[in-house]
């Protein structure tokens, strides 16, 4: 079985996952945009059933663009943003690929909220773009 490892910066959440990934999609919407300093984050769908953690998880909920309830996980003391997940869809949860042990491990497959980039943006020419909230993973 596969085993993906990962974690926040400061070491204090840990995370295994038990499963491989389902679909890994940059995003550019504007909420990704504060968590991304600028940039888009770059999200790796997996089962949550897959996920078992240690440590402490902050969570910030918020109303999306997309008309979900979104949870956004993070550790309370280094401020990692680790995974985000849709009040609707809580069997998938998306892993920000910034956590992952391997960072090779996160092959995006599409470009999402291409709408919502800034001119400044460098998107993959190479992936299919969704202007605004893409199909369902899963
Ligand atoms: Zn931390
Ligand atoms: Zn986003």
């Amino acid at each position: 079985m596969t085993s993906i490892t990962g974690g926040c910066l400061c070491r204090d959440v840990r995370f295994t996952l038990s499963a491989a990934p389902i679909v890994t999609r940059v995003c550019w919407c504007r909420v990704c945009q504060y968590i991304g300093a600028g940039s888009a984050t770059v999200n790796v769908c997996f089962p949550s059933a897959a996920l078992q953690l240690t440590g402490e998880l902050g969570d910030f909920t918020l109303l999306a663009d997309s008309g979900n309830v979104m949870h956004r996980r993070f550790c309370p003391r280094c401020a990692t943003q680790l995974f985000s997940a849709a009040e609707a869809r809580a069997h998938l949860v998306f892993v920000r690929a910034g956590a992952l042990d391997d960072s090779e491990l996160a092959r995006p497959a599409m470009t999402i909220w291409t709408a919502a980039a800034p001119s400044r943006a460098c998107i993959d020419e190479r992936l299919p773009r969704v202007p605004g909230q893409p199909p369902p993973a899963g």
